[in-house]
């Protein structure tokens, strides 16, 4: 008889390490494993996808399965796009990638290899991370989440009661690391200009890596005699010691993070006056228990809650949940599989056979 075992596949494109997870039918991890890949970036597109479906196969062997069982894939890519599945121009991609229709390449690498149609969905790696912390945070309901993942940039995500990231018309839904920050809340600091072009103050400016050097620089202008004033450190250098410099306890450091855990909040606060989520989930390097303290953890999350809850409704500071993400790597992967599993289901024909 024919094996009933259906599995969906999430590949997560990075640019110079490929992922590969998948889930069951069920929305249920098929193994909390990752297959990881070095993707040959350097040799061109047509290569990358072709070693996204070897480690597919690689993948489904470790996992005693085999195409036949697979139903679907996603793929997670970084932005911009210019438009579904073509890559923009990226800045973590050579330039041959420009302009590249990786929906159109993959989806017939696929079908090569599966020897059948395999229904493909390309999306951003971020949102596609946020879809795999949602299914995580409200587990069987239905409400919606927000995911901010500050790193090098801010990373946002608005997942609905459909499990659906917000992509909006053009694909830029959601980029909401570039709305202004409310600066005259902020001590009335600097709009600095942000790396996007735009100069009215960017929420990514404030909250994430790409700010630091000038956060850092005002801070020592109130204590000139601190060891990152020397001349020897260059802004970044200093931008990169300062989270390790906080775990420590050191006063300017925690200073800095306190103003970017405050800066955050009030962006959860105007966020959620349009999304209005009973979930926040906190991503990124800072969450990562094995880069920061529990106190630290504990402290940001803490200043981010408290700076938002004054500016929501009744309702919401009841209900508003911040979360730690707890998927880490394996986020964009699983994301990617879950959204080909949940298209899969928004398929005329495919919902009629798994409602009965
Ligand atoms: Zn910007």
């Amino acid at each position: 008889m024919a094996d009933a075992r259906q599995v969906y596949i999430g590949t997560d494109g990075g640019a110079t390490t490929s992922k590969v997870a998948a889930v069951w039918a069920d929305g249920s991890p098929v193994s909390t494993k990752l297959l990881q890949a070095p993707t040959p970036s350097s040799t061109g597109p047509d290569a990358v996808v072709a070693s996204w479906v070897a480690a597919i196969t690689t993948y489904l062997e470790q996992n005693g399965l085999a195409w036949q069982h697979v139903q679907g894939v996603g793929l997670s890519i970084p932005g911009p796009y210019l438009r579904y599945g073509v890559f923009g121009k990226s800045p973590n991609l050579p330039e041959t990638f420009i302009g590249f229709d990786v929906y159109t390449a993959y989806a017939n690498a696929l079908a090569g290899r599966a020897a059948r149609t395999v229904p493909l969905v390309v999306g951003n790696d971020g949102n596609f991370g946020g879809v795999a912390e949602a299914q995580r945070v409200r587990g069987a309901g239905r409400a919606s989440v927000l995911m901010l993942a500050p790193g090098s940039g801010l990373g946002c995500a608005y997942v609905g009661p459909d499990g659906l990231p917000l992509e909006g018309d053009t694909l830029n839904g959601m980029e909401a690391a570039h709305l202004p920050a409310p600066l005259h809340l902020l001590g009335g600091i600097d709009p600095y200009p942000c790396g996007c072009g735009r100069t009215w103050g960017c929420v990514e400016m404030y909250t994430t890596l790409a700010g630091l050097p000038h956060l850092i620089a005002r801070a020592l202008q109130s204590r000139p005699d601190h060891e990152l004033a020397k001349p020897s450190y260059a802004p970044r250098q200093r931008a990169l010691a300062l989270r390790g410099l906080a775990q420590k306890g050191d006063p300017l450091a925690i200073e800095v993070f306190d103003f970017q855990a405050r800066a955050l909040g009030l962006h959860v606060a105007s966020l959620m006056m349009a999304l209005d989520t009973d979930f926040v989930v906190i991503a990124g390097g800072l969450m990562d228990p094995e880069a920061t303290t529990d106190a630290f953890r504990a402290r940001y999350l803490t200043t981010i809650r408290e700076t938002a809850l004054p500016y929501l409704w009744p309702t919401q500071q009841q209900r508003l949940r911040i979360v730690p993400a707890s998927l880490g790597d394996l986020s964009q992967a699983i994301g990617a599989a879950l959204v080909a599993l949940y298209q899969s289901m928004a398929r005329p024909g495919v919902s009629d056979r798994t409602a009965s």
